[in-house]
C-alpha cells in the first residue's frame, strides 16, 4: 500500500536531487523498501524524505531571486533574508481575525462588565456590554455573580489566545521575515516581526548538511510542512511559513554556502562572486 503510493508519487514528481551536491538521483539508486536513496556523486545514503524534490537545479533556483529575498554581506558575516509576506494570505487571515475577534469581544465585554460590577462598582452608562440593565449585567435575568464572572473569564482564555494568535499571524503575513545570520561567533535564524521574533542559534562551522524536510513516509496522515533543516551540533528547522519559492531560494543559498565549503576547495564554483562566502567558514577543515 505505502509502496504503491510512493511509486505513484515518485513517478509524478519526477526529479529528486541530492541534498548535498544537488546531483539528480536516478530511479535505480532508490531503494524503496528501505526508504533510502544513494547519491553516486558524494557516495552517501539519504532517506527519501531528505531528498530535494525539485525539477530546478540549485543554480537555476539561485539565478531567479524571488521578491522579498536578499543576501547581504555584513562585515565578516552574511545576512540572508526571506520575507513571509503573502497578500492573499494576509487578506484571508485578516478576514478570519476580524470575524473571530468580533464575536469574542462581545463576550469579553460581558466578562469585563461582570468584573467591574463585582469588584469596582456600578457600571458607567457608556460601557459597551450587551444585556446591561441599571448598571448591572444580567445573566438569565439575574445579576451576574462572582462565580459566573470568573467562570466566563476562564472560559474565554483559549478564545482570546486564538484571536491573539490570528492577529499575530496576520501581521506576519504582512511584515514577517525569516532572517539567517551567519557569523563566526553568533549565528542564528530569527523568525518574526522586528522585536516580536524568536531566534534559534546554531554554530555555522558545525553545519554539515542543509536539507529540505518532507512529510515522513512512514506516518500517513501526519504531514508536517516542508522546512529547511541545518544539520550540525544543534540541528535546527525553520522556514515552514515561507512561500514555496522563497523557501527554495533560501535553502539553495544555504546549501551553496555550507556544502561548497565541505566538499571541494580546489574547484571554485562559477558563481562564487554572487555569494560572498565568509573566509572563516570551515577554514579549519
Ligand atoms: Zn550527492
Amino acid at each position: 500500500m505505502i509502496l504503491r503510493r510512493l511509486q505513484q508519487s515518485l513517478q509524478r514528481s519526477t526529479i529528486l536531487r541530492c541534498p548535498g551536491c544537488d546531483t539528480v538521483i536516478e530511479f535505480d539508486s532508490i531503494n524503496m523498501s528501505e526508504g533510502v536513496a544513494a547519491c553516486n556523486q558524494c557516495r552517501k545514503l539519504f532517506r527519501l524524505s531528505e531528498l530535494n524534490w525539485n525539477h530546478r537545479s540549485r543554480e537555476e533556483v539561485l539565478q531567479k531571486k524571488p521578491s522579498g529575498c536578499s543576501l547581504t554581506p555584513w562585515g565578516q558575516s552574511l545576512v540572508v533574508i526571506a520575507s513571509t509576506r503573502s497578500i492573499p494570505g494576509f487578506i484571508g487571515l485578516l478576514f478570519f481575525t476580524l470575524f473571530w475577534n468580533g464575536i469574542t469581544s462581545v463576550f469579553v465585554a460581558v466578562a469585563m462588565a461582570g468584573l467591574w460590577v463585582n469588584f469596582v462598582g456600578p457600571l458607567p452608562d457608556w460601557f459597551p456590554a450587551p444585556g446591561v440593565k441599571n448598571g448591572q449585567p444580567l445573566v438569565n435575568n439575574a445579576p451576574m455573580g462572582v462565580g459566573e464572572t470568573l467562570f466566563l473569564c476562564l472560559f474565554l482564555i483559549p478564545f482570546v489566545a486564538i484571536g491573539t494568535g490570528m492577529a499575530i499571524a496576520s501581521l506576519m503575513a504582512l511584515f514577517g521575515r525569516v532572517k539567517v545570520v551567519i557569523d563566526e561567533l553568533d549565528s542564528y535564524v530569527s523568525t518574526g516581526i522586528g522585536f516580536l521574533s524568536w531566534k534559534k542559534h546554531f554554530d555555522a562551522n558545525s553545519v554539515e548538511t542543509v536539507r529540505f524536510t518532507r512529510p515522513d513516509w512512514g506516518e500517513s496522515g501526519k504531514q508536517p510542512q516542508a522546512a529547511i533543516e541545518l544539520l550540525g551540533d544543534t540541528p535546527i528547522q525553520f522556514g515552514s511559513i515561507l512561500p514555496n519559492d522563497r523557501r527554495q531560494w533560501l535553502g539553495a543559498v544555504l546549501q551553496k554556502i555550507f556544502s561548497d565549503n565541505t566538499h571541494d576547495h580546489s574547484r571554485p564554483a562559477p558563481d562564487d562572486a554572487t555569494i560572498p562566502i565568509p573566509h572563516w567558514l570551515h577554514s579549519d577543515r
